[in-house]
């Protein structure tokens, strides 16, 4: 299986040359455009990797997943899905604002950015900092990996030129959905995006989601089932943002996309799969990774429908 994975992920490092690295957080530009990485994990415990699986990069917008998991485990279901909504945008992952009438929590989707901020108040701790915390620790126990920790100067740049968010923020404030002070958000969010991991982390939350909460082999739950069921079905629809629908058709199982190029995909009951691969499509997701992605599904069927 190994010179398979390594098979398709030479096919597709020409993919790289019809992509862009993101260059609206200066820090993220520095990639190389030409890297394709791919760690599998699957649900026996067998692993798999090919390229550079080894580069490290931040997690970007896959956060969002743990973010979600994290609000659910201190909240409950109820409460999370009244503050956000569970349908998909259709729109991309900075939209100012998903619905033409006044803001409501049900035009919220917890995986575009507007609906993650929000998360970060959810989640329990006496500061900002302290719910930050949460939120790498629950990153280290789902990857398995204590190590973890953030790119410090992708998280500045990204404090620096996150007017976007701060806008986005801001109109959460403006529409009464946000109390807190906005600053102190959005540092939770900037550092949980800038958290920095490699292809095997990816799919070793993955093949935790894929397997409902577990790890392979073992019986405990990590996450109780019902939020990773939660996860993946709000990942169907959203993960990819306004690419999602063309995700399904052609790869077609749950997962998220970052604009630090990684890609984490979950195949229900049979592995987890984390890619990375910077140079992106105009909708902020990797282009090589999605051509990768796309073969190893039709290689292996993991397409769920
Ligand atoms: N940190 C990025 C942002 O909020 C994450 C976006 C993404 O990965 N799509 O702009």
């Amino acid at each position: 299986m190994e010179t398979q994975l390594d098979l398709l992920t030479k096919e597709c490092v020409s993919y790289t040359k019809n992509g862009n690295v993101a260059d609206y957080i200066p820090e993220l530009s520095k990639a190389d455009p030409g890297m394709l990485g791919a760690y599998m994990i699957a649900e026996d415990g067998s692993e798999f990797f090919s390229g550079d699986y080894m580069q490290p990069f931040t997690i970007q917008s896959i956060v969002k997943t743990i973010l979600l998991l994290q609000a659910l485990i201190d909240n409950g279901v109820e409460a999370v899905s009244e503050k956000v909504g569970m349908e998909a945008t259709g729109k991309p992952f900075d939209a100012i604002n998903v619905t033409e009438q006044k803001l409501d929590s049900r035009h919220l989707n917890p995986m575009v950015n507007m609906g993650a901020i929000l998360m970060c108040t959810l989640i329990a701790g006496n500061t900002y900092e302290e719910r930050f915390s949460r939120v790498l620790e629950l990153t280290r126990i789902l990857s398995g990996n204590p190590t973890i920790d953030i790119e410090r100067k992708v998280y500045l740049s990204e404090k620096t030129y996150g007017s976007k968010n701060r806008a986005l923020a801001y109109l959460l404030k403006a529409n009464g959905m946000l109390a807190d002070d906005v600053e102190e958000v959005l540092d939770c969010y900037f550092q949980a995006c800038s958290i920095s991991v490699t292809c095997k982390d990816l799919a070793n939350i993955g093949v935790v989601l894929a397997n409902r909460g577990r790890r392979p082999g073992g019986d405990e739950f990590i996450v109780p089932e019902e939020y990773a069921r939660y996860v993946n079905a709000t990942l169907i629809t959203c993960g990819m943002y306004d690419g999602s629908g063309e995700f399904a058709l052609r790869v077609g199982v749950p997962a998220k996309s970052g604009v630090g190029g990684g890609i984490m995909a979950i195949a229900p009951a049979r592995m987890g799969i984390g890619i990375f691969s910077p140079a992106l499509d105009e909708k902020g997701n990797s282009v090589a990774g999605i051509q990768l992605l796309e073969k190893i599904s039709r290689q292996f069927k993991l397409s769920i429908f």
